[in-house]
């Protein structure tokens, strides 16, 4: 890896040198892009890397990172501008990688139907790719201006480090996902989950600090396997934890619990405070459109919250979750228990305060 920057590193020496003629612009481009490469190699997931290959493009060459697609063994991994017009360049992606549009693993965000959307031209659109031992990437740009050779040779610099980066976080994913990743939605699995819960809950013990858990599970998604079977079903399963996870603070933790039920962990956070991101994520879920096969899937979920209480073990705060979330099911489903209410104070009219039940 130190091998691997310091060759990068002294190809920018040479490039640079070649580029600029001031030794002064010679010496700043090529400290913004040696602090980007370094940057890229700190990163800790292939979503920070492809964000900070984003960033580093718009400050060095004023480009838009459109989309880039990495191809590993295990699929295909897309990142896309947010504010593009998704199915074009979906269209695009998925001939270039002969991948249906619904197997992509989309790595940022989900999208919402009509929202975000932007037009672009498509002649603008260009390509660079590279590959690696491990792994096959693209990266998809709009340039701002015309592409030169200056351009390309930049936007190959930062894919050498970006493909260093990627290739050593590949080879770290791939060890240990298999022992404690769920294949299909990428969150915890159950056996990491309760390694993780009884080791937070000896943090939260420790410091007197709080901790809580939800647990969810989606509403009659048996229909929605019949309506849209098994693959439909998958890809909200897919989604779902993309949103939840999209959602979460960086210390939270995501596991599937089984099927399509899911447990998160919230260390340093008390029980309003779960419930109310609960219910946040409650809203997000059933506003959702997933389109699946040409056709729309809406989905909604039941949580049940928890929290660490003295003497507390593992068992009682899933016990306590997994009541509510029960009870949940009970009153009607596409809730939180214990759920928020709104009261209104004395001396206003208007609801301000919320309460737990
Ligand atoms: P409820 O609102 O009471 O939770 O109803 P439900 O239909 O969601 O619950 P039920 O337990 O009857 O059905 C759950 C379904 O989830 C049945 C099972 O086939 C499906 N399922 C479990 N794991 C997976 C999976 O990995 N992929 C898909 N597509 N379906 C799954
Ligand atoms: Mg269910
Ligand atoms: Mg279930």
């Amino acid at each position: 890896m130190k091998q691997a920057l310091q060759k990068i590193t002294s190809t920018l020496s040479d490039f640079f040198s070649m580029v600029f003629s001031s030794a002064a612009n010679h010496a700043a481009a090529q400290n913004k892009l040696t602090h980007h490469i370094v940057a890229l190699n700190k990163k800790s997931s292939s979503r920070e890397i492809i964000n900070e290959v984003a960033v580093c493009l718009k400050d060095i060459l004023g480009y838009r990172l459109f989309a880039f697609v990495v191809k590993k063994t295990s699929g295909v991994d897309v990142w896309l501008d947010p504010r593009m017009y998704k199915k074009s360049l979906e269209d695009i992606i998925s001939k270039d990688f002969n991948i249906r549009p619904e197997d992509l693993n989309y790595l940022n965000q989900t999208f919402e139907a009509g929202e975000l959307e932007e037009e672009f031209s498509m002649k603008h659109l260009v390509y660079y790719e590279l590959n690696e031992e491990n792994c096959y990437s693209r990266l998809y740009m709009l340039p701002q201006k015309q592409v030169t050779p200056f351009h390309d040779e930049v936007v190959s610099l930062i894919l050498q480090g970006c493909a260093t980066a990627l290739s050593k976080q590949i080879k770290m994913e791939n060890l240990t996902d298999a022992a404690v990743v769920d294949p299909l939605t990428g969150c915890y699995n159950r056996r990491e989950f309760e390694t993780q819960i009884n080791r937070h809950i000896a943090t939260a013990a420790r410091h007197r600090n709080p901790l809580s858990l939800f647990m969810f599970d989606l509403d009659y998604f048996k229909r929605i396997n019949d309506t849209h079977g098994h693959l439909g079903g998958d890809r909200v399963l897919k989604e779902i934890s993309l949103l939840v996870k999209d959602n979460m603070r960086q210390g939270d933790i995501l596991a599937r619990y089984g099927g399509e039920e899911f447990v998160a962990i919230l260390p340093e956070t008390d029980k309003a405070k779960a419930m109310e991101l609960a219910d946040r994520l409650r809203s997000k879920i059933a506003a959702l459109r997933i389109i699946h096969n040409g056709t729309c899937i809406r989905v909604t979920a039941s949580f049940g919250v928890s929290e660490l209480t003295p003497n507390c073990d593992m068992n009682k705060i899933i016990q306590d979750a997994d009541t509510m979330l029960y009870k949940a099911k009970l009153n009607g489903r596409n809730t939180v228990m214990p759920g928020l209410i709104k009261i209104c104070s004395p001396l206003q009219t208007e609801a301000k305060e919320k309460i737990r039940l």
